[in-house]
């Protein structure tokens, strides 16, 4: 039995009862609110407000889950929090976990690994939330930090750093990566990619995802200047061909 805090609220945009692309099996997927990134390719800029959303206890969320967990658990698959940022939301994050696990759920983590490990509190919070997860979705927008910065408004610092942080503690994860043709694949990026996969043995896999259209109609909701409207969707082949190749 895990010590549980029902106090601590968290700021939520939305649940997926039946996602199966964030995690193995079938998943109840927690959209959280709140995102410090403000990448050009997002196609959920609703969770970038921190202040939207609506709260639950960790317990209240649970209930949710509980009323599928049968499929979860059928199908080897289980939770997922993602976002927005789920880790601005450590505290939450880790009561949903051990609740979770009380329940023998799996869980995992979507993430842009923006947080300061070099935060005493912060890092002490990450490590008691990495004993109760089970796999970590890692997302890598651009290796290049110039890019990185004009591609999401941050610099990738925090995320490599926390890349590097997985390795140590040996936490199985797999790297993300949205391939937008002419804007984040230059051969540097490409190269550091699969060089951090052949290097850190605790890297599944690189997945990577098509950039996509999806999302530019809340774009055009939200009165946000869409600087990628020109940009073409990857193709299903673009996709194949570089995973293929950064997985070698
Ligand atoms: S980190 Fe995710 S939620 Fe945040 S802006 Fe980027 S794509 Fe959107």
């Amino acid at each position: 039995m895990y010590n549980i805090n029902s106090n601590i609220k968290g700021k939520i945009h939305s649940f997926e009862n039946f996602g199966t692309v964030d995690g193995p099996g079938i998943r109840f997927v927690i959209f959280m609110q709140g995102c410090e990134f403000r990448c050009k390719f997002c196609h959920n800029p609703d969770t970038w407000d921190k202040k939207a959303g609506d709260e639950y206890t960790a317990k209240e969320v649970m209930n949710e889950i509980m009323k599928y967990s049968v499929y979860y658990k059928k199908s080897n698959g289980g939770i997922t929090v993602s976002g927005g940022e789920p880790l601005l939301q450590l505290e939450f994050i880790l009561q949903l976990f051990k609740l979770a696990k009380e329940e023998g759920l799996h869980t995992t983590i979507d993430t842009a690994g923006n947080i300061d490990l070099t935060d005493k509190d912060v890092k002490e919070e990450i490590n008691k939330l990495l004993n109760v997860t089970d796999l970590m979705l890692l997302d890598l927008k651009e290796m290049n930090e110039e890019k990185h910065i004009k591609l999401t408004g941050k610099s990738n610092k925090n995320t490599i750093s926390f890349a590097k942080y997985l390795e140590e503690k040996n936490m199985p994860t797999v790297l993300r990566y949205v391939y937008i043709k002419g804007i984040n694949d230059a051969k540097d990026t490409l190269d550091k990619l699969k060089e951090i996969k052949q290097k850190y043995k605790n890297i599944i896999e690189i997945d990577v995802l098509g950039y996509h259209k999806m999302g530019e109609y809340k774009w055009k909701e939200m009165g946000i200047k869409n600087e990628l409207k020109d940009i073409k969707a990857s193709t299903k082949n673009e996709v194949d061909d570089l995973k293929i190749w950064l997985n070698e």
